[in-house]
């Protein structure tokens, strides 16, 4: 399009506009003379230093290369043609993605309000059901279900089925709605909870990420886990982004502000918008005619070097998903929104 590229901003994948923590590019620097050496493929120090963070033992630890390793092992070892998962209307793309490609049966609930309908989820649930997914909060919707309800659900699911709770944004929470999975695992073996390396710790480009779970089902995930699947600088910035306070209190910070400012505009503009608990918020751009119109303020952002992320895949194709900024980053979306939408 002859843009610019320095100048172009990106929205689009939640990723942690801050970049890179500094400690993490420490490790990385530190780690780059070893890359001739296969990584350490049981994950020894990122294990412990996850099982410190956590108080859980290693044996509750599996690594992946990203948390979509996590949820494709899950599906892996849980599903089969004969078998079916659970999950939203409008949930994680990877949840149909993973079901589908190990021949199992999707069963999807309609959405309430955007966000996951537990009550219905739980009665959908078939005897052939062997994994729900849950995103909290989800993506692209933002929504979120309290702590309490997710306990709930948990403990009347059956035991036979896995339930996945992926948890890719759950240090983007505002304090007050933060809830203790990790103390859930002890009471229910057939909890997996799924974390991510890649948003607020800012390591999106390395892939890492974590599944927290009872040992036996750890064990299970591992026998399906590629021997290398997280690479050694990967392992060695996780475990240092892990202990980089002071960059993950700064992202939570300039989000939760990012927001505000965010959802202050849509409402100046008339623009509704689906209340997010993480780092990107869906808002819902207006038809004048017939059809969707999402489509066309995409492209006129993208031809003004702003790229957002349409979600007519995920059965909203009126909305468009824009990930939190910068300040600058922010302020440059929402003026080339205003002029796409009275263009
Ligand atoms: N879960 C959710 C809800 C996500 O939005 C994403 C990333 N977009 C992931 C999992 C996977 O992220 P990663 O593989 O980078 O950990």
């Amino acid at each position: 399009m002859g843009l610019n590229e320095k100048k172009i901003v990106k929205l689009a994948s939640n990723e942690n506009p801050l970049g890179v923590s500094p400690r993490a590019k420490a490790a990385i620097r530190k780690a780059l003379p070893e890359l001739g050496r296969y990584p350490d493929g049981s994950a020894f120090d990122l294990k412990a230093a996850l099982a410190k963070r956590y108080g859980v033992p290693e044996e509750c630890i599996v690594v992946g290369n990203g948390s979509n390793d996590l949820l494709e092992m899950a599906a892996a070892v849980f599903l089969a043609p004969s078998r079916s998962a659970v999950y939203s209307e409008h949930a994680f793309a990877v949840y149909p993605l993973a079901t589908l490609s190990r021949g199992a049966r999707s069963i999807v609930v309609p959405a309430k309000n955007y966000g996951h309908d537990l009550a219905a989820m739980l009665a959908a649930i078939a005897p052939d059901t062997r994994v729900v997914f849950i995103a909290n909060p989800n993506n692209p919707t933002g929504t979120f279900v309290p702590g309490p309800e997710l306990e709930d659900f948990i403990a009347r699911a059956p035991r036979e089925v896995a339930v996945v709770v992926d948890e890719a944004y759950t240090e983007y929470l505002p304090r007050e709605l933060r809830y203790d999975s990790v103390a859930w695992l002890a009471k229910y073996p057939n909890l997996i909870l799924t974390r991510t390396f890649s948003k607020v710790y800012g390591l999106a480009g390395l892939r890492v990420g974590f599944g927290l779970m009872h040992p036996g089902v750890a064990d299970l995930l591992n026998r399906v886990r590629q021997p290398f699947n997280v690479n050694s600088l990967a392992l060695a910035a996780a475990a240092a982004a892990l202990e980089d306070r002071k960059f993950v209190a700064k992202s939570h910070k300039m989000n939760r502000a990012g927001m505000a400012r965010l959802e202050r505009a849509f409402k100046r503009l008339g623009l509704e918008y689906i209340p997010s608990c993480a780092n990107f918020v869906s808002f819902a751009v207006p038809r004048h005619g017939e059809g969707p119109r999402a489509g066309t303020v995409y492209d006129k952002l993208l031809r003004q070097g702003v790229i957002v992320r349409p979600v007519a895949g995920y059965g909203m194709p009126d909305h468009l998903r824009v990930t939190v900024g910068t300040p600058a980053e922010n302020e440059r979306f929402l003026k080339a929104l205003e002029a796409a939408l009275e263009a």
